[in-house]
């Protein structure tokens, strides 16, 4: 098997013992996800030369003995990220033309970890959708089957992993963008607590929601890259003073005795009765191994959906409004006056869904109606936060399913968009109280996998990723990869 569709896990065992180069394993990496990316169009651009550059640079930081943990390894970033020199689109035609001034501080972190990314991912228009369909740059198909959606937002970062394009990627999570394509395509993925990795270069979605975090093949894998990735960063208000830590510290730790709540309100009719089977079998195989099932109440959950999508497009039409065709950004051709000039660059520039969630968000936060939408959705927000600060006091962890099903038909779900934000219905709880959760390969139904969701208490990253490491311990869903053809 080649080095370029293991576990990044691997390859830097590999680069560590000299076995291959930097330079030949970035190289290696970029001409398969080229090849590839004609398929699935995972990428929105690639960074070949700076990356060999950068290969180069690693090769000889190593031979000078440096001991940086990501050392010579090749990654992605979703193209919502700021690269400094580099096109960060964001998905979306208003920015397709934006060159980044600076790094955001998880790519400056990872490329201080020694970290070389080979391109931009490609996503939903500002981070907003659940199939990847949503994107200026045309949607992304899914590796197990290009008829497929590989989900969404951060579905190009999801199916370069599956698709052995690069061994990890970064990627973000407002209300379920990591767990949700991480479930559908087979991969990992962790959306940390709120706060745990710095949003400073981060394009803003729902302020208050959005949140970074790794996607890879296995938990391992996570723990390494979060541990680069997290930081406290004084240039992001709202980041935590925790920081870092060695995430991979509960790697070895046995699961006996752990408490797992299962929450009644994950596991009714809205749940597909294959993903049912497959996340109780999945369960099952931790509860042979001495964890304790539980199950729990989460009253409230199911006003989430609700909730934020009052919360998340109010926060987005307000932060969308930068963008207005004077400072940076795209511009109409030919403005009659100023107005004119705002009106046609964000009508022209901006696609439906991003334009439909302005207005709902506009309209949420008017005078006549903010009391009735806006403060109640953040009412509703706190009992959800509440339940989960309850449920805590009974169990270590919550377990369900990461989506209601397995990837859908591409086109299935765009006539309806009330269909498709059902997609997060189970993952969108945790941005709205701020805890960490993850979604690890758990089985397959028809041929698609399915993800499981684990979530944790604020700041319970490593235990979570300990459980997940169990768990790939002793199934192998995590390595199955899809027959992609060159
Ligand atoms: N699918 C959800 C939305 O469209 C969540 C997206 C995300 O997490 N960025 O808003």
């Amino acid at each position: 098997m080649s080095l370029s569709t293991q576990t990044l896990k691997s390859q830097l065992q590999a680069l560590s013992s000299k076995s291959v180069s930097s330079v030949e394993l970035v190289q290696e990496q970029i001409t398969r996800a080229k090849a590839l990316n004609a398929d699935n169009n995972a990428f929105i651009s690639f960074n070949a030369d700076g990356a060999i550059e950068q290969a180069k640079q690693a090769d000889q930081a190593r031979a000078d003995g440096s001991t940086q943990p990501l050392l010579g390894a090749p990654i992605a970033h979703k193209d919502l990220f700021c690269t400094q020199g580099q096109v960060t689109t964001c998905g979306s035609k208003i920015l397709q033309n934006f060159v980044a001034p600076y790094n955001a501080t998880v790519v400056e972190n990872l490329t201080q970890a020694g970290a070389i990314s080979i391109g931009k991912t490609n996503m939903d228009e500002f981070a907003m959708g659940s199939s990847n369909e949503n994107s200026a740059f045309g949607a992304v198909k899914n590796p197990w089957d290009l008829d497929r959606v590989p989900g969404g937002s951060s579905g190009g970062s999801a199916a370069a992993v599956a698709a052995g394009m690069v061994a990890a990627a970064t990627a973000t999570d407002t209300g379920g963008s990591i767990r949700q394509p991480a479930a559908f395509t087979g991969t990992s993925g962790i959306k940390p607590t709120y706060g745990r990795c710095s949003r400073y270069g981060m394009i803003a979605y729902a302020s208050s929601l959005d949140q970074a975090g790794p996607i890879a093949q296995t938990a391992e894998d996570l723990a390494i890259m979060l541990g680069a990735m997290a930081s406290h960063d004084p240039k992001d208000s709202t980041s935590a003073t925790e920081g870092t830590e060695d995430f991979t510290r509960d790697l070895g730790r046995s699961v006996e005795g752990l408490r797992i709540g299962l929450p009644r309100q994950f596991f009714t009719e809205q749940l597909d009765d294959a993903v049912a089977s497959t996340t109780h079998q999945a369960l099952a195989e931790l509860e042979k191994r001495g964890a304790v099932l539980v199950d729990i109440d989460l009253a409230n959950i199911d006003l989430s959906l609700p909730a934020y999508y009052v919360i998340a497009p109010a926060e987005a039409s307000a932060n969308l409004s930068r963008f207005d065709g004077v400072r940076f950004g795209y511009r109409c051709e030919n403005p009659k006056d100023l107005n004119d000039l705002y009106e046609r660059s964000r009508s022209e520039g901006f696609g439906e869904e991003v334009k439909r969630r302005i207005l709902v968000g506009t309209y949420a936060l008017s005078a006549s109606f903010f009391d009735a939408y806006y403060v109640k959705a953040q009412q509703i927000r706190r009992l959800i936060k509440n339940d989960f600060v309850a449920a805590f006091e009974q169990v270590d962890l919550i377990a369900g399913p990461t989506t209601p099903t397995p990837a859908f038909k591409l086109g299935e779900k765009t006539d309806d968009p009330s269909d498709m934000y059902l997609q997060d219905v189970y993952t969108i709880s945790a941005n709205l109280a701020g805890i960490p959760g993850l979604s690890i390969p758990a089985g397959q139904v028809a041929g698609m996998p399915v993800g499981l969701q684990l979530l944790g208490n604020y700041f319970d990253e490593a235990r979570m990723l300990g459980v997940a490491h169990q768990f790939q311990q002793i199934t192998d869903w995590h390595s199955r990869r899809p027959e992609v053809s060159l």
